[in-house]
This record gives C-alpha cells, structure tokens and sequence, in this order.
C-alpha cells in the first residue's frame, strides 16, 4: 500500500472542522544533535535529561492514532541519532498515519536512509540554508551543505518524497534562487520556507534576522523563484505559517493563485500539536516550553490535555478582543488573529500583534512608513527562550534611496545558482553570526 499523503494528511477536513482535534503533530524525539546551528530555536547539542523510553514512545504513537492524528513529523535535535528511531517511526505507520523527518542531514547515510525506507517514512525534509559556505557558516559545521546534498541525493534515489526546508534570514534571502536551483538539480519534490524567528540561538543573534520592511524585498522575490525556477521543475511551494498574511502576494504563494484564498488562524492547540523529547504537550512545536506546555507524556493522559489544558486552549479560543498593536484594528482581524503565535510570542512576549505581515507592511509603505524591531532584552539561554523586542514606526527611507534585493545587487540575486559559494563574504558572514 501506498504511504498516505503527508501534505493531504494535514489539511483539515469537513469533519476536522465540526470536531476540531489534533490531526498533526510535529515531535522533538531528542534534542541530542550533530549540527551547531547559530540559529537553532532550541539550542540543541545535548539529549534532554529524562528523554522518553522507547516503551513510552510506542505508547505515544498509540495514544496519537487514538486522537486521531493523521500525520507525525519527526524532529529534534537529530531525531536520526536516537537509536530506535526507526522503530517509532515504523510504529507510526503501521497504525496507519504518515510519517516525515525533519533533518539538517549530515548523518543521513546509506543505512540510515534504507531504515527509514523500512519503516514506510513517506518524506523527508532536508534543512539548506543558503550555498554552501554560507549554510556551513549558519549550521556551525564545515562540510553541513555536502553532507546535506549527498543525503538528499540518496532520499532523492528512493521511494520516500524528497523536500528542503529553509530559513529566510538577512543571510539566506539573496541566496534563495539558489537554494531552489539545488533543490531543482537534487530532483525535490517540496520546499517549505520560514522566516527565523528570534528563539533560542537566533535571538542571541538579532542582526540575523529580517526587519518588517523586508517583506517588501521578500514576497516579489518569492513569487520570482515560483514561477521561474520551481513551477518549470513541477517542484511544490510551501510557506511556513509565519510567512503571510492576504493580499495577492500570499493568493499566488500560497494558494496558486486561487483568488480570495486567505490564511485563517494558528492551528495551534486545534489542528497542531508538538511534543517534546521528555514528553512535554504544546499546541505547537516551536512555542516556548514555559508559557505553553500544557502537559506531560506519561503523567497525564493526551486526549485530556488536548481537551482541558489552558495552555492549548487560549491558542484555539483567542479571538478578535485579544489582539493589539496595529493586529487590532486590521481589516483582515477576524480571519487572521493575528498570524503565527510563536512569532510574536517570541518577538514581543504574547501572541496578537504581528509586524512581520505583509499586508500590514504594504498598508505601512503606502503612508510612507515601516516597522523595525528592536531587541530591548536578550534571552536568558536556556532550549525555546526569546529576548524581548519593541517595535518602532519610522519614516521609510525615500524611494531614491539605492536598490538593494536582500543587501546585494538585484541582478546578482537572480543568477544564483546551486554550486555557488557565497553571496557573502567572510566577514559579513562572521559579523551577521555574531553574537550580541
Ligand atoms: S496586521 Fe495582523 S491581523 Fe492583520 S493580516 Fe497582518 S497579522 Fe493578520
Ligand atoms: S504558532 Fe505559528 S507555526 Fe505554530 S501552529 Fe501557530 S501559526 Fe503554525
């Protein structure tokens, strides 16, 4: 039988929507990693202390499947460098649900890429962050971008769907057509994008990160990479739920043009669920261990924290009244709410006001204003932490200003190719990975 389809799985049906539940879950089986990446949100390295037992794992793909999750993801850390990796997955299929990994890849041998055949993983994502030195310098390993192109080549030579997923940075934007050429060269299938949000390692890192106004640069060059490089190569587009919000732009990126398609709400706590390597429940992977677990593996039963937990419940149950800043008076409030919770929650300590929106950065631009973000307080270092920032209204720069397309020359930006070293030098590169 045919893996079922993981990007169908996660998309809500008729029935999903009467009876909202968890229907995708995204989880951490180690936070133990072989990468160093400056931008890891969990500040992975090392396994948590008390990592669930492959017994108790089994026992959470059961209790999943009884939930009715249609599709797991597995992540870390390296979720590959836990031994019995592949029998959790294996047990996941078998119950029927599809199973993905997440990877940075740099150990993704042969051996490792035939287990994961044997235990019926459908696809497999692959983390490249821009060419090669620059992902080298952004994943803290020499020869990270090799070994990832090698394990995609084997992924690419198997049944299994093969994908890259990437962060959109100051580093990375100029040098997306070439990650998408790469992706063409490899034979992909998926490229799913997400801005880096400031979390963990990356907010110890706030000149790596795009500002507001650099929506502007970004969405034109998304839809470029579309219809140039991706859609000629049949390869699917995929913007990560921070990436949005209306206008044409989000119509052609990510609904293929279909007019009046439009993002509605987190899924958070409603469609979403993410698990922790010791167990942890949270509405969403990525949200901040402290303010959002609303449970734990073991101790208490899924389906209970996922009904009763105060920790989803105020994702899936926030409406219109809990937004603020410019969120609160925006056309599109009701649908949107706000866009993705863990950016602001990382960005400015509570969801309902999101600056990195394209929409709102268009309405800005047509009153001769934009948005910056200002770290105000760093983070106290400790796996999903954040610092705190502010966000200033300024002027926008006169429009006869230099032309730049993520800090390089335009024409520079569109001939990118795969096998290209760096748009960046050396010291641009140390200096944006700086920690401050
Ligand atoms: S301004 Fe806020 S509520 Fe309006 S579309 Fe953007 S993120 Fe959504
Ligand atoms: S917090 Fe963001 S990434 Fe998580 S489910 Fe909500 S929109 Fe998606």
């Amino acid at each position: 039988m045919a893996p079922p389809d993981p990007d169908l799985s996660r998309i809500p049906r008729p029935s999903d929507v009467e009876r909202p539940h968890p229907i995708y879950c995204v989880w951490e089986l180690t936070l133990a990693c072989d990468l160093g990446c400056r931008h890891c949100g969990s500040r992975a390295g090392r396994a948590r202390p008390q990592e669930l037992s492959t017994a108790s794992c089994l026992d959470v793909v059961r209790e999943l499947h009884e939930i009715g999750v249609r599709e797991v993801t597995l992540i870390g850390g390296e979720a590959y460098l836990r031994e019995d990796w592949d029998v959790i997955a294996a047990e996941i299929t078998r119950r029927g649900m599809s199973c993905s990994i997440t990877t940075g890849a740099r150990n993704l041998d042969a051996d490792r890429v035939r287990r994961a055949v044997e235990a019926g993983i459908g696809a497999i994502s692959i983390s490249i962050d821009g060419l090669e030195q620059t992902h080298d310098a952004l994943r803290g390993v020499q020869g990270s971008w090799r070994a990832a192109m090698d394990a995609a080549e084997r992924v690419a030579a198997t049944p299994i769907q093969l994908g890259f997923n990437s962060q959109i940075n100051r580093l990375s934007l100029p040098e997306l057509p070439g990650i998408a050429d790469a992706l063409v060269e490899v034979g992909g299938a998926g490229w799913q994008i997400q801005l880096t949000v400031p979390m963990g390692r990356a907010a110890d890192r706030p000149e790596l990160l795009l500002q507001p106004y650099d929506l502007l640069e970004l969405f034109p060059l998304l839809v470029w990479i579309k219809r140039e490089r991706l859609q000629p190569a049949g390869i699917a587009l995929f913007l990560g739920n921070n990436i949005g919000y209306f206008s044409p732009f989000e119509e052609e990126l990510r609904y293929g043009g279909e007019q009046g398609a439009s993002w509605s709400a987190c899924s958070a706590g409603r469609y979403t669920l993410g698990l922790e390597a010791d167990g942890k429940i949270k509405g969403c992977p990525s949200l901040p261990t402290r303010s959002f677990t609303g449970g734990v593996l073991g101790r208490d039963r899924l389906a209970d924290v996922v009904e009763n937990a105060p920790e989803l419940r105020s994702l899936r149950e926030r409406t219109v009244e809990d937004l603020w800043g410019l969120c609160r008076t925006c056309p599109h409030a009701a649908r949107c709410l706000g866009g993705c919770s863990w950016m602001t929650t990382m960005l400015l300590g509570r969801p309902g006001n999101n600056p990195y929106c394209i929409s709102r950065a268009l309405a800005l631009e047509a009153h001769g204003k934009q948005e910056r973000v200002v770290r105000v307080e760093r983070a106290p270092g400790e796996p999903f932490d954040g610092g705190r920032f502010e966000i200033v209204l300024e002027e926008a720069p006169a429009a006869s200003a230099p032309t730049l397309l993520g800090g390089r020359d335009p024409a520079q930006v569109l001939a990118v190719r795969a096998h290209d070293q760096s748009l960046w030098s050396a010291e641009a590169l140390r200096e944006r990975l700086r920690r401050t």
